[in-house]
């Protein structure tokens, strides 16, 4: 209780300096770690996770006032990633191993023999969310990647969950301690300049961050501004547009409202992926449908923050001379906020897509009519880059094709009538996407594939049997599947 009970203290300049040395020793041993070792490591932590759950849920719930049932849904997440990533580690095809035999009949002249693989980068500084205390926090997916990679991680604190930060990262660090793993491997600091400090040591290799536009580019500028710039890794903003065509509205006009209502006002619209803006025509149903919905209760924001950030950005699209209200009480802006939806017109839209696709991050939306499908393809070409885009339609739309290229040039993660919040932890997932959506529109942050943004290809050329890595040599020790001259080959096909 004694732990939980008080707010951590800003890490001094000394335990930085501390955990910055042992983070760099600790990424040589556990980058040299056996992947059997990593993988049951990662499923510890998992389990100790599991084991303190009520006190983690009660914490959290003090802390961000999230539902508790949310709250435990979101751990079983953060364990099951964990878990899920032991088996990424043990598996090892994600060590991306391929070996080119010498060729002297090669097509553009002889070549050498070349044997190529992905290794830990190094030291990772991960920037916790404020609205995932479990999945995007201090045991979250860039901690479980980071250290499936083989990288040491050292987390900044969420300054709106310091004592869920405390207690997680005490049970992660026992975790790794009993499974055996380096000393220093983890550690987590608090305070927004030790964050800065941090990113600017030398030692660290990889940044990821999960928040705000202005912060996420903060730091992404302060990580290229180093003598020897790193990987930044920023999740910032994203509307998540949802362009319902007309014949869709006309089909399943009424379910789309309920579903869309459900989408924006989960979490207190409190997701990355919430659907933000929602296109229909203007001579359907939809607004007046929506207009007599039945809405959730206000509920309190994850901290007074969130809060504000909220009611500034609401207020700026309120105050906007084309927009207008559809569900907007003087409880809009109170704290607790009630849901609002506003809307406008596509023309409008395309006037002023900057002021009017800006991000509210909390319980509102924007439903925006038009006239001509082509108005949608219009705006799908003007939309900054996305997290997610989804299209309500039917399979014959003429409108449809067109749209989702455009889309997919646009968002990490396109839809076909369903709803963006909720984004499965599984193989082919993505949840990435050009800027502002990600600082780094090759990499994802949820599913196995995250993996990869903590790890850096090595070629060996000419070098030894002896001195190669164990997922390079003739002999396969880890067992693994490889890609030896061009030809994909599983450890029971012989090379
Ligand atoms: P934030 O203000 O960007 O903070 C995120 C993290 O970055 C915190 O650890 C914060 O430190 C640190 N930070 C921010 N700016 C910094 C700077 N200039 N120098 C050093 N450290 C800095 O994000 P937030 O508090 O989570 O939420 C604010 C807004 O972010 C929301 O209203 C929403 O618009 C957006 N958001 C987006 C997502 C998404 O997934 N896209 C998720 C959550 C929030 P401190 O905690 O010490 O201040």
């Amino acid at each position: 209780m004694a732990l939980t009970s008080t707010i951590p203290a800003p890490t001094t300049t000394a335990e930085l300096e501390k955990i910055l040395a042992y983070a760099a020793a600790a990424s040589i041993s556990w980058a040299e770690t056996g992947i059997l070792e990593r993988a049951a490591a990662l499923r510890t932590v998992a389990d100790y996770l599991d084991q303190a759950a009520d006190e983690l849920v009660r914490v959290a719930h003090e802390e961000t006032h999230l539902p508790l049932a949310r709250l435990r849904g979101e751990l079983n997440r953060t364990t099951f990633q964990l878990r899920l990533f032991g088996e990424v580690v043990e598996e090892g095809s994600f060590l991306d191993a391929r070996i080119d035999h010498a060729d002297p009949s090669w097509g553009m002249g002889p070549r050498p023999e070349i044997r190529r693989g992905l290794e830990p980068i190094g030291p990772v500084l991960v920037f916790s969310a404020s609205n995932f205390p479990f999945a995007f926090s201090v045991a979250g997916g860039d901690t479980a990647s980071a250290l499936a990679a083989g990288c040491s991680v050292i987390v900044k604190a969420h300054s709106g969950h310091p004592r869920l930060s405390f207690l997680t990262a005490g049970i992660v660090a026992a975790a790794l301690a009993d499974a055996g793993t380096p000393a220093g491997l983890f550690a987590v600091i608090f305070g927004t300049e030790q964050g800065r400090a941090a990113l600017l040591d030398p030692r660290v290799k990889a940044s990821s961050f999960t928040g705000s536009i202005p912060g996420g580019r903060a730091l992404f500028d302060l990580a290229n501004s180093r003598p020897q710039p790193i990987p930044f890794y920023g999740e910032l903003g994203s509307v998540n547009p949802t362009f319902v065509t007309r014949s869709a509205a006309r089909k399943r006009g009424g379910q789309i409202v309920v579903d869309f209502v459900d989408s924006f006002t989960a979490g207190a619209g409190q997701f990355c992926t919430k659907p933000g803006i929602l296109l229909v025509p203007a001579d359907s149903n939809i607004l007046a449908d929506i207009a007599a919905a039945s809405f959730p209760a206000a509920t309190a924001l994850l901290n007074e923050r969130i809060q504000s950030g909220y009611v500034d950005s609401l207020a700026a699209l309120t105050a906007h001379p084309d927009v207008e209200p559809v569900v907007m009480g003087p409880a809009a802006f109170e704290t607790p906020p009630a849901p609002t939806l506003v809307q406008t017109t596509a023309t409008h839209v395309l006037a002023d897509p900057e002021q009017l696709l800006a991000e509210c991050f909390g319980p509102a939306a924007l439903v925006v009519r038009y006239g001509d499908e082509s108005e949608l393809l219009q705006i799908a070409a003007v939309i900054d880059g996305q997290l997610t885009a989804t299209v309500h339609g039917e399979d014959d739309d003429a409108v449809a094709p067109e749209l989702i290229r455009l889309l997919s040039r646009k968002a990490g993660r396109v839809l076909w009538n369903q709803w963006p919040t909720g984004v499965s932890v599984t193989y082919a997932q993505q949840h990435g996407g050009p800027y502002p959506a990600t600082t780094a529109p090759t990499s994802t942050s949820v599913g196995t594939a995250a993996i990869f943004r903590f790890l850096r290809p090595v070629a060996y050329q000419g070098v030894p049997q002896h001195l190669l890595p164990l997922q390079l040599q003739d002999s396969n020790p880890l067992q693994i599947s490889r890609r030896v001259n061009g030809q994909p080959t599983s450890p029971k096909t012989p090379e």
